[in-house]
């Protein structure tokens, strides 16, 4: 197969073109703009393979996409280009609108066009596969709030004289609560800039199949984290910021909850779907790894103070905190001003992928954190730029 990808030189782009020169046999297009947020390093082991090509260029740009497409001549198409930070979204919109709806729309419209011309075979094995995230869904109701919803429903409060009655009746609750997850039919409700502009795009993709039939598939995945991950992203941002000995910042009280999935995992999730996924279908991609962003911070300044110094990376000189000693990274969490809009509990239910394409993660959050953890470590060469 000639498998086009788009956003390759990105975090998960990167990853799942790694994936398939190692593991496949397939030709690989990458065709990525290059904007702040790539990184070409992560691509250095597939540079020299003959199966690999790479293209500079915007979604945006209708006539190159065309010329690649017609050059290329892919069967697949599987489209992870976009601006993905939630934080720059709210900062600056406009960018996330172009790249994310308009850059995806005009990627349809050259698939489109050049999947009519193909002949009738080919036409029937092409896939338009859109990459996408949770986030479409907005929120979730956070067990926090849900105990305190529940106890006070069933609280009567004229009768309850003390919080602590509050208390008890929320214990109660909670051994027979099941907190809800996201499913393929959830209805949409984004939050925040970029998870609007994800939104409009899943639109415009199922659109494009009902309407003129496009054979597309849909990817809805939780949040990822591995290797070559941007450091304005949470995982990389703490273990980089422990390293440095800088103040490691949490939104809140850092009781946000984010379902988290290591990226080979969700590569293979995405092999599956493009492979193997029903045209006009949506498959949730997740971990079942529902975990507070205190949490996090906490397991990786726990994975650091259990190093050994020699364990560490001997090219950085020196630590602001001595390494391996108790506390150290710890003491670096600092809370800081909540994000506007920000959403309190993602969580996937994966049991269709599963039950159907028979995929399943093969990371716990707890190794693979450490492999996280580890490869930062051993690659800091590697990581972007501050
Ligand atoms: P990323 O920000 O690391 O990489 C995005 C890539 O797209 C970069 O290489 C960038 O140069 C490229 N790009 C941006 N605008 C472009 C344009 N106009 N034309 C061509 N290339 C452009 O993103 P990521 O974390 O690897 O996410 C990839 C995809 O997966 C995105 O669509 C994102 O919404 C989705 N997703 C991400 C996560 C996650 O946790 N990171 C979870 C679920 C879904």
């Amino acid at each position: 197969m000639n498998i086009l990808v788009t956003g390759g030189s990105g975090f998960i782009g990167s990853a799942l073109i790694r994936f398939l020169i190692a593991h496949t046999e397939h030709q690989v297009m990458n065709l990525d703009k290059l904007t702040y947020a790539a990184n070409p390093a992560a691509l250095a082991e597939v540079e020299s393979d003959p199966r690999y090509r790479f293209r500079q260029l915007d979604i945006c740009d209708a006539a190159g996409v065309a010329q690649v497409m017609a050059e290329f001549e892919p069967d697949w198409v599987m489209h992870l280009a976009a601006e993905s930070h939630v934080d720059r979204s709210i900062a600056g919109p406009a960018e996330f609108i172009q790249t994310n709806i308009v850059g995806t729309y005009n990627l349809l419209e050259q698939a489109r066009a050049y999947w009519s011309k193909l002949a009738a075979d080919k036409k029937a094995d092409f896939r338009f596969h859109h990459i996408s995230t949770d986030e479409v869904y907005g929120d979730l109701p956070h067990p926090d709030e849900l105990d305190r919803h529940a106890a006070l429903s069933m609280t009567n409060p004229v009768i309850a004289k003390s919080e602590s009655e509050v208390a008890i009746s929320s214990e109660a609750i909670s051994k027979v609560q099941r907190l809800p997850l996201f499913t393929e039919q959830t209805a949409y409700a984004p939050s925040s800039p970029y998870s609007a502009s994800k939104a409009g795009s899943d639109h415009l993709v199922r659109a494009w199949h009902r309407t003129y039939g496009l054979p597309v598939v849909v990817s809805n995945c939780s949040n990822n984290y591995g290797p070559y991950q941007h450091r304005e992203k949470l995982i990389p941002q703490t273990i980089w910021n422990a390293l440095q000995g800088k103040p490691i910042p949490l939104y809140g009280r850092g009781q946000q909850i984010r379902d988290w999935l290591y990226v080979d995992d969700h590569v293979r999730g995405l092999y599956r779907v493009v492979s193997s996924g029903q045209p006009g279908q949506t498959y949730n991609i997740g971990g079942h790894n529902e975990k507070r962003n205190l949490e996090v911070v906490k397991a990786i300044c726990a994975l650091l103070e259990e190093m050994a110094p020699s364990e560490l990376n001997p090219n950085i000189d020196s630590y602001s905190c001595e390494p391996g000693s108790a506390d150290s990274y710890h003491a670096l969490i600092k809370f800081v001003a909540d994000r506007p809009g920000h959403d309190l509990r993602y969580a996937i239910d994966a049991s269709k992928i599963e039950a159907t394409l028979g995929w399943r993660p093969s990371e716990t959050f707890e190794s693979g954190l450490r492999k996280t953890v580890r490869w930062y470590l051993d690659n800091q060469a590697c990581c972007h730029p501050s």
